[in-house]
C-alpha cells in the first residue's frame, strides 16, 4: 500500500503535452539539410580568471528539448510570443549544456559533468570527456567534483564506461546531503518533462549514488572546497540543488547550475519543467538574480548559451541578461 501510494504521488500532475525527445532531435536536425559544421571546429571551451582562480567553461554539447519546458505554467500563446521575440523556434530548441572546471589553491575542481550516455536520443551532448582531453586536462588531475544536483545532464558524464577508473581513488565528490537523500525516493509530481525522462532521471540518480558512494562528501548548507570556491545549497530546482560562488581579489562569479534559465531573467516566475518544487525554484531564482544584480558579479549557468559568462541587471520588477564580451 505504502509503495503504491508513493508511486502515485511521484507521477507528474502536469498535463503539458511534450513531444518525445526523438521528435525534438529530428526537428532540429531538419534545419541542417546541408549538414552541420564539424563540431570540433566550433569553440567548446572558454577560459577566464576570477582573481587568482582559473575558470574554464566547457560545453558538453546541446540538448534538443521542447520549448514548453521553459515555462509550463504559462499560457501557450504568451510563451509562443516570447519565443518569437527571442528569435527562438516555436516548439523545440537547443539548450546549452555548460560544465565548469576551476583551479584554486592547488585543487582542480570539476563542477558538474554533463550528460554522458544516459539518454541515447540526445546524441549531441555527452562530449565533456573528449573536450577536457582536447584542452589537455587529464581526468586523473581532478581532485574534486562538485555536483549542483543529480539530474542526468549534470552527473551523467561520470557514469560513462571507464571514467571512474581514470579518476583518482581519493577523488572527493561534493553534493548537498539533501540531494543524496532526495534520490532515495524522488518526487516527480510537479515536473513537466518529455516521455521517458522521469524514469531515466530516477535510474541515473540512484546509479550515481551507488557507484560513487565511497567518494561522496555530503555537506549541509555550504562548504568551501578550495580557497574562494564555496558551494551553497539553494534547494528549489531539486531539494539539494546548489550553486558555486567564486571569489578572489575582489572579483566574483557565480555558477548557478539550473537556478537560472534564459527565460528566467525576463520571467523569473515561469516554471521550468525540470523543477521539482517550482514555487521554491522561482523564489531561489529571484533571490539569486537580485543579489547578482546588486553586487555586479558575473554569472555562468548550465543552460545559458555558451560560454554563458554574463551579468544581471535589474529592469523594473524583473531582470535583464547582459552577455559578457568575448575577450580573446
Ligand atoms: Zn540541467
Amino acid at each position: 500500500m505504502q509503495q503504491s501510494l508513493q508511486r502515485e504521488t511521484s507521477e507528474s500532475l502536469d498535463n503539458t503535452p511534450h513531444p518525445s525527445v526523438r521528435y525534438c532531435a529530428d526537428k532540429v536536425n531538419a534545419k541542417y539539410s546541408h549538414g552541420r559544421p564539424e563540431p570540433e571546429l566550433v569553440p567548446s571551451r572558454y577560459a577566464l580568471k576570477v582573481g587568482a582562480i582559473d575558470v574554464m567553461v566547457v560545453s558538453d554539447g546541446v540538448l534538443s528539448l521542447p520549448g514548453a519546458m521553459l515555462g509550463h505554467n504559462v499560457d501557450p500563446a504568451v510563451r509562443a510570443a516570447w519565443l518569437e521575440d527571442m528569435f527562438l523556434p516555436p516548439d523545440v530548441l537547443e539548450w546549452a549544456l555548460n560544465v565548469v572546471l576551476v583551479r584554486s589553491g592547488g585543487r582542480t575542481i570539476l563542477i558538474d559533468a554533463g550528460m554522458g550516455m544516459e539518454f541515447p536520443d540526445l546524441p549531441r551532448s555527452g562530449r565533456l570527456i573528449q573536450r577536457l582531453e582536447a584542452a589537455g586536462i587529464d581526468l586523473a588531475s581532478v581532485t574534486d567534483v562538485v555536483l549542483t544536483h543529480l539530474h542526468m545532464d549534470h552527473c551523467g558524464g561520470l557514469l560513462v564506461d571507464g571514467v571512474r577508473d581514470r579518476l583518482r581513488k581519493d577523488l572527493r565528490v561534493h553534493l548537498a546531503a539533501a540531494e543524496a537523500k532526495f534520490w532515495e525516493s524522488p518526487d516527480f509530481s510537479r515536473v513537466s518533462m518529455p516521455p521517458g525522462f522521469p524514469d531515466a532521471l530516477r535510474r541515473t540518480g540512484k546509479r550515481f549514488l551507488k557507484e560513487y558512494q565511497s567518494q561522496l562528501r555530503p555537506f549541509e548548507n555550504e562548504y568551501e572546497v578550495a580557497p574562494g570556491v564555496l558551494i551553497q545549497c539553494t534547494g528549489g530546482h531539486t531539494p539539494g540543488h546548489s550553486v558555486v560562488r567564486l571569489a578572489s581579489g575582489g572579483d566574483r562569479l557565480t555558477f548557478a547550475g539550473d537556478a537560472v534559465f534564459q527565460v528566467g531573467f525576463e520571467h523569473p516566475d515561469w516554471y521550468n519543467g525540470f523543477e521539482h518544487d517550482p514555487e521554491e525554484a522561482a523564489r531561489v531564482r529571484v533571490r539569486l538574480l537580485r543579489e547578482l544584480a546588486a553586487n555586479r558579479e558575473s554569472l555562468v549557468a548550465t543552460h545559458l548559451s555558451f560560454p554563458s559568462v554574463c551579468h544581471v541587471a535589474l529592469d523594473g520588477d524583473v531582470f535583464r541578461w547582459v552577455p559578457g564580451p568575448w575577450e580573446y
